[in-house]
């Protein structure tokens, strides 16, 4: 049987963004959850489905690849997008259940969230600043800890907190739901266990305010197109007494008007005079980390020929290694010539047309067998 499109699955449409998706699977994940379908093994197979689905997609590069490659993405040994299907639907069912209903359902060991959000900003750099590695400013929107309350939520001097009426301080209620029992964190008390008495004037009780931080972030040489760089506890403030989230910096590199990149290599292309690539010549060309060095051209040199020069491509993250430069040659035919420039050339040709010129009298060797054997 054909596997069901994991958007299909999900209830969503292809360019659905990351909020729809992470609504729809919550909806369907509960629906289908085998606490609430005791011994229905459809509805097993299906929430399995659902993860599944919801595995792959909420991960950009995941989802990327699945959008190229289909299913193929992920099977064993196919490796279409190069060994993301490896791991892939380990675990129980509890693991995926904790990892994704933990931070509303409340965790594994409390009611309440276990970090603030995470941040997610994009670094545009220059080909040369990913040769080199970094170091960038980021100005990022987030949310601090109050200084005027120090994170607590409550007003300076006054009585700060008082137990939850409604969870009792657990941080968590249970509520009954046909044959068993829903746990999920307070409502009123957001799974603090704690309801503030009097709020701070400055934050109104969140104990976080929005600010914008100046940031410095490494990024490393040898840096790809679409890496993210994890930045731990740079992200906002939560509650009082959770861990900060985390800030992903997710790195773009601007085109570079003379390299292309893949990887470690480099390559670009090198225009010569048709006159260089007959005779031979030496050319300076230019190296990404800003240095120059000398080129060979051989005489007789055809346009198209590439040129590797070892160990002046790319840097390689967490290594000294580095890739290759490819110049690829191109000879350019001589245009709008000066009169002297004419005269040279229509005495060259008179010279060529009675020398030997290897690939044209091998041509028109046989364009004459062509009309003899015609004959
Ligand atoms: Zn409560
Ligand atoms: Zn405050």
């Amino acid at each position: 049987m054909a596997k069901q499109d994991y958007y299909t699955t999900l209830g969503v449409e292809r360019g659905a963004s990351a909020d729809e998706m992470k609504k729809s699977y919550r909806k369907l994940a509960m629906q289908f959850h085998p606490d609430r379908n005791p011994g229905d093994a459809k509805a097993e197979a299906k929430f399995k489905e659902i993860n599944e689905a919801y595995d792959v997609l909420k991960d950009d590069q995941k989802r990327a690849a699945y959008d190229r490659f289909g299913h193929a993405a992920f099977e064993q040994g196919g490796g279409g997008a190069g060994g993301f299907g490896a791991g892939f639907g380990g675990g129980g069912l509890g693991d995926i259940f904790e990892q994704v209903f933990g931070d509303f359902m409340g965790g594994r060991g409390g009611g309440r969230p276990r970090t603030g959000q995470d941040i997610h900003v994009k670094a545009e750099i220059e080909l040369t600043e990913a040769f080199a590695g970094v170091e960038l400013p980021l100005r990022v929107p987030t949310r601090v800890s109050c200084d005027a309350c120090s994170g607590s939520g409550a007003e300076a001097g006054k009585r700060a907190n008082d137990t939850c009426p409604t969870c009792g301080g657990a941080g968590k209620v249970r509520a009954q739901q046909g044959f068993f029992v829903v746990e999920r964190g307070c409502p009123t008390c957001g799974g603090s266990g704690r309801v503030i008495r009097n709020p701070c004037k400055i934050c109104g009780g969140q104990g976080t305010v929005q600010r914008e931080r100046q940031l410095k972030v490494k990024v490393p040489a040898g840096v790809e197109e679409g890496q993210r760089i994890r930045l731990q506890g740079e992200g906002e403030a939560g509650p009082q007494g959770v861990a900060n989230g985390d800030l992903y910096v997710h790195v773009a590199l601007r085109p570079h008007p003379i390299f292309a990149r893949d990887g470690a290599n480099l390559f670009f292309k090198l225009p010569i005079r048709m006159t260089q690539a007959a005779l031979g010549a030496e050319v300076e060309v230019p190296v990404i980390d800003g240095s120059r060095t000398r080129l060979k051209i051989a005489p007789g040199t055809r346009t198209g020929t590439t040129q590797r020069m070892r160990g002046k491509g790319f840097s390689v993250v967490r290594s000294a290694a580095r890739g290759d430069m490819f110049v690829q040659i191109e000879v350019e035919t001589p245009q709008n010539l000066t009169a002297q420039q004419r005269a040279l050339l229509e005495e060259f040709e008179a010279e060529a047309s009675r020398d030997h010129s290897p690939e044209h009298e091998g041509f028109f060797a046989k364009v004459r067998e062509f009309f003899d054997g015609g004959k």
